[in-house]
């Protein structure tokens, strides 16, 4: 039991890693798309890869070292509604995700 875990927190150190490369894809194509634009480079789909590549990453390493029951939850797309007001500071409002229950803390938008 101890070991399965142990191997659960190598995984997910592995995957933490992954999403920094993937983070790192992502901006670095980005950076080529601007530079491109400015016609100093002609990279041609280049930029495009990295981003692709770097996206498809990023939702594999969060798939798997985040532990939502919900898919969309784990990729950080969870459903939000306002559920009660914050005691001690009355403009924040507490909200949860009707999906997987995470709550968090916001100023109410308009
Ligand atoms: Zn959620």
């Amino acid at each position: 039991m101890k070991t399965g875990k142990k191997r659960i927190q190598g995984r997910d150190f592995l995957f933490n890693k992954l999403k920094t490369i993937a983070s790192l894809s992502i901006l670095t194509g980005v950076l080529l798309l601007i530079a491109n634009a400015d016609e100093t480079f002609n990279l041609y789909k280049v930029p495009y890869i990295l981003i692709i590549a770097g996206f498809v990453l990023l939702i594999i390493s969060l798939l798997v070292t985040n532990h939502e029951k919900h898919l969309l939850c784990r990729i950080g797309l969870h459903r939000f509604v306002q559920v009660d007001r914050d005691s001690e500071v009355p403009a924040l409002f507490v909200y949860q995700c009707e999906r997987c229950g995470k709550e968090k803390k916001a100023m109410k938008s308009f």
